[in-house]
């Protein structure tokens, strides 16, 4: 199976170089491998992302990816990224864009800005009255001029598309960012590898460019939940893992305690990580049980890329087949009820119009 799919993206790549993008993608679609399977209830997928250089092409990707999925939604999110790295963007790039198709696509800011202005104060040690003034005004700003919340905001990131970064999450720029986005109803995503005591690099990450040793984050993440529980706060990527201590008992020790906190499900065939939650293509038992016990607290979040990737499954494709094994009742509340409860009215009112 895994010989069969590599040998599948090699020819993927192959045709990509002759046959245009469309090309490529039809022909793969003749392979039995290939062939996606759509949600069986729509769903509202809550993080993925787009290619900045091509923002008009993201979007028409996306839009044309939505009847594939069954995915009425796709919110798109600003990659977490640095000042330093020469190839940060915002949501200003693609808010334009993105606002002739309401309902449809939803963007979500601040990866570029407010996460870059956060990785800076915790390397500088400066989070006075004028870095948080700032930080305000910019997260202001955004929800003016019309992001659905905050993301991808980062905490622990490895190197990547984008640097390594990290500031610890109860950093008071992100307690800053709890309080706007309790007060105007919007929720942060977060990406955090799970790190809960100082530990060296997990081995199969390379040091430099990534440090030789992790800060714990667990405690002072549980410290920003508690500091304002009307934030809705999302962490991202269960499923996937880099630390081996994302575990289904860690999330599920996590969901109990603090009920402001959501989990974006991700699961990527082609970087399964630790604590995968699929085993030859069927749901773990661990985490059916936890989705099933929290069935209010999660989301598809897949992190799909758009144009898609020439690869021969793509990142939605996994995640909607752990979707289609979830209990009926269950798989509703993750396609699209709890995303118009963390996402309020607008987004909520998008997704009653797709009928589910
Ligand atoms: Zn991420
Ligand atoms: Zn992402």
């Amino acid at each position: 199976m895994a010989m069969a799919i590599s040998c599948a993206a090699t020819g993927a790549l192959l045709a990509a170089h002759v046959l245009s993008a469309g090309q490529a993608q039809s022909m793969a679609r003749k392979s039995p491998l290939m062939e996606p399977v759509p949600a069986l209830t729509p769903f509202a997928d809550a993080h993925a992302h787009f290619d900045e250089k091509d923002v008009a092409g993201g979007i028409r990707s996306a839009l044309a990816a939505r009847g594939r999925e069954n995915a009425p939604m796709i919110l798109l999110l600003m990659s977490p990224d640095t000042f330093d790295h020469p190839g940060h963007y915002e949501a200003e790039i693609i808010l334009p864009e993105a606002k002739k198709y309401p309902g449809k696509i939803a963007v979500v800011g601040g990866g570029g800005s407010l996460n870059a202005m956060i990785i800076q104060s915790a390397a500088t040690g400066e989070a006075g009255p004028a870095v948080q003034k700032k930080f305000k005004d910019r997260a202001e700003r955004l929800l003016r001029e019309g992001v659905a919340g905050f993301g991808e905001m980062t905490a622990e990131h490895f190197d990547g598309n984008t640097p390594y970064q990290y500031a610890p999450p109860d950093h008071p720029l992100f307690l800053l960012l709890a309080d706007i986005a309790a007060e105007h109803g919007v929720p942060i995503d977060l990406h955090m590898e799970a790190v809960p005591q100082d530990m060296p690099l997990p081995a199969g990450l390379k040091s430099p460019p990534n440090p030789p040793r992790l800060h714990a984050n667990i405690a002072a993440f549980e410290r920003l939940l508690a500091h304002n529980p009307r934030a809705k706060i999302i962490w991202a990527h269960a499923g996937f893992d880099n630390t081996g201590y994302r575990t289904p008992e860690l999330n599920r020790r996590l969901l109990a305690a603090h009920s402001n906190l959501y989990m974006e499900l991700k699961a990527d065939p082609l970087a399964k990580g630790l604590n995968y939650p699929l085993a030859d293509g069927k749901i773990k038992p661990d985490w059916l049980q936890l989705i099933n016990d929290f069935p209010d607290r999660f989301v598809i979040g897949s992190d799909q890329h758009y144009p898609e990737p020439h690869d021969a499954v793509q990142r939605w494709q996994e995640v909607v087949l752990l979707l289609n094994q979830l209990p009926a009742d269950v798989r509703k509340k993750i396609g699209t009820q709890n995303i118009a409860h963390i996402y309020g009215k607008r987004v909520a009112t998008a997704l009653d119009m797709a009928k589910n």
